[in-house]
């Protein structure tokens, strides 16, 4: 079993409107946006993160805003539902935030006897906050919301799949052990993670196909500490039989992608070199930021992009 994952680095969704999803993000749920640059592999498309003041791995949620794709349809082999820890006795807070801003898909609900509270973001993604005792993560406090109540972070993600024991056999070799089990969902936790160490399994054997679209995640991504323990997780996936890409360096983590048994694609990234690797920590996310291959391209993107508020 690897011993190096530490949890949950960032999730990565799509979506069809830049200013809406960034305003979602800052303003309706108060995360700090930490990074604005581009998508390295499609430079024409921002990559939005949204994290805490500080962009911890573990609380990065991230964004491809394409203009023009459709709604993603929700089904099997897809990250379902991703999941923020609030302190406890916050979810009223939050229902009646999320009523005065007109977010849809609010339903109160328990699992595993924690209070939930579903919503939906912009394009109808799947989003729940969770009332977690005692998380030490520092939240964001630059968006108006008291630290008594403000996000910490990433509490899970849930994956739909048609049958869950490849994706259980996975996550127990990458660490995880089999919690509790309801309703046709088995909790699979990580001892000792960087808070974000829980990943639900929901097994719907007569679902169809999810289709991605805007709303739906992208990919999932697992936190390292460092290179030598990505290598050392590659090396073992790959004696696995998983085909894993090469190293990538994407600035601010180094990354490794691969897909899931059930279609889910799963990224290992690194904790450093973070978001303060090319701009200061009092302005993150302020500045478009451009890779060293796509920094030729600004004065056009600059132009076509759309504004996003500061
Ligand atoms: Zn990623």
């Amino acid at each position: 079993m690897l011993t190096q994952i530490e949890g949950i680095h960032h999730i990565t969704s799509m979506a069809r409107d830049a200013q809406a999803t960034d305003r979602f993000f800052t303003e309706t749920l108060g995360l700090r946006r930490v990074k604005k640059t581009v998508n390295f592999d499609a430079p024409d498309v921002y990559h939005l993160y949204y994290a805490n003041g500080v962009g911890q791995p573990g609380t990065v949620m991230t964004y491809f805003p394409f203009p023009n794709i459709g709604h993603g349809t929700r089904g099997v082999g897809e990250v379902g539902t991703t999941a923020f820890s609030v302190p406890e006795g916050a979810l009223g807070y939050w229902a009646k935030r999320f009523e005065e801003h007109g977010v849809g898909g609010l339903a109160h609900e328990s699992r595993f006897g924690e209070p939930r509270l579903r919503f939906a973001g912009v394009d109808g993604d799947g989003f729940a906050l969770v009332e977690v005792k005692d998380d030490r993560r520092s939240p964001w406090d630059g968006a108006g919301i008291g630290e008594d109540v403000a996000i910490r972070g990433f509490h899970s993600a849930s994956l739909t799949l048609r049958d869950s024991g490849g994706t259980r056999a996975l996550l127990e070799l990458m660490g995880y052990t089999p919690g509790p089990e309801e309703d046709g969902i088995l909790r699979m936790v990580r001892q000792d993670s960087n808070g974000a160490g829980i990943i639900d399994l929901e097994s719907r054997p007569d679902a169809p196909a999810a289709r991605q679209g805007a709303g739906s995640v992208h990919h999932i991504a697992f936190a390292v500490a460092d290179d030598a323990a990505q290598l050392a997780v590659r090396q073992r996936l790959t004696e696995e039989g998983f085909q894993v890409t090469p190293v990538i360096d994407r600035d601010y983590f180094h990354a490794i992608y691969f897909r899931a048994p059930g279609g889910v694609l799963f990224e290992v990234a690194t904790n450093p070199p973070g978001f303060a690797n090319d701009e200061q920590m009092a302005h993150l996310g302020e500045a478009l930021k451009l890779p060293t291959q796509h920094e030729h391209l600004r004065a056009q993107l600059e132009k076509t992009l759309p504004e996003i508020g500061a």
